[in-house]
């Protein structure tokens, strides 16, 4: 199981906005396998940050984004934590990352030290940072949150630490978050900023066929505004489900959508190995 370094942290009182000093919002610290993309199995410490600049209405890491948590690192804790593991890959996550400035002195910091950095991001910001892996995963039109598909609906109150609603996420009820998400889901100019700065692979949550010709869409464009080339190996398509049940539904068909269209699959196998747990 992934083995969780996390001590206690200072409470911050605005975990959910751009964070400036020399820290940052952290939801989790953990040491796992890297479970998506090409450096799938690839043994790494996940720096989760809270806070994110879109709501998908499935995100998988809902403390970070819907319901941020208070959880405050400053970078010599988190730099202690990461050196007492045995690992050279670190994995930067969120919610979206690169919200924060601290997370390019970070980023300085692991480069600095000799680490290999992978940036999950879903590719609406650009930061100019030492990042090996730009690892990023544009949102789809189906990802927008709608009244019909609020995952706060859906989410125990256990899972919520057992915290009422803030009046801030009672706030995002109204269609307010379909908007802001919907506005702000592709940055053309951010993902082609992030694709010619970086070693990069672009992944898709993939639900269904349905999905297919918006990302075909918006690969052309991307390919039309980016100075470098975009092979078709540069594109990873990962089935939807943050569940064992749910990927039997999904990966077999995501899989031959792969094979048609001559994109790369990419599993979850932290799913597959540990299901939903936390720090996985
Ligand atoms: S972009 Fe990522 S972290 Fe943000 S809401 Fe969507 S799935 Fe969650």
């Amino acid at each position: 199981m992934p083995v969780s370094n996390s001590t206690d942290r200072e409470m911050s009182a605005e975990p959910d906005t751009e964070s400036t000093g020399e820290g940052l919002p952290i939801n989790e610290l953990f040491y796992s396998l890297q479970g998506e993309g090409t450096l799938a199995g690839v043994p790494s410490i996940f720096i989760r940050t809270s806070g994110c600049n879109l709501r998908c209405w499935f995100c998988d890491s809902y403390h970070t984004s819907w319901e941020p948590t208070h959880a405050w690192m400053d970078l010599d804790a988190i730099l202690d934590e990461i050196e007492s593991h045995d690992a050279d890959h670190i994995v930067l996550t969120g919610g979206e990352p690169l919200l924060h400035d601290a997370s390019v002195a970070l980023l300085e910091e692991l480069d600095e030290r000799g680490y290999h950095t992978t940036v999950e991001t879903n590719g609406t910001i650009h930061r100019d940072a030492p990042i090996d892996l730009a690892s990023i995963s544009p949102k789809l039109a189906s990802s927008t949150p709608t009244p019909e598909r609020d995952p706060r609906s859906e989410v125990p109150a256990e899972s919520r630490n057992g915290e009422p609603q803030s009046q801030g996420a009672a706030n995002q009820g109204d269609g307010e978050w379909e908007q802001r998400h919907e506005a702000n889901r592709i940055d053309m100019a951010a993902l082609a900023a992030l694709v010619e700065d970086y070693t990069f692979q672009l992944k898709f949550v993939v639900t269904d066929a349905d999905d297919m010709p918006e990302i075909l869409d918006l690969l052309a464009d991307l390919r039309e505004a980016a100075d470098v080339p975009i092979r078709d190996d540069d594109v990873l398509l990962m089935p939807e489900g943050a569940t064992r049940d749910r990927l039997a539904e999904t990966r077999t068909r995501v899989a031959d959508l792969a094979m048609e269209h001559g994109f790369r699959y990419t599993p979850r196998l932290h799913v597959d190995l540990w299901n939903d747990a936390p720090e996985t």
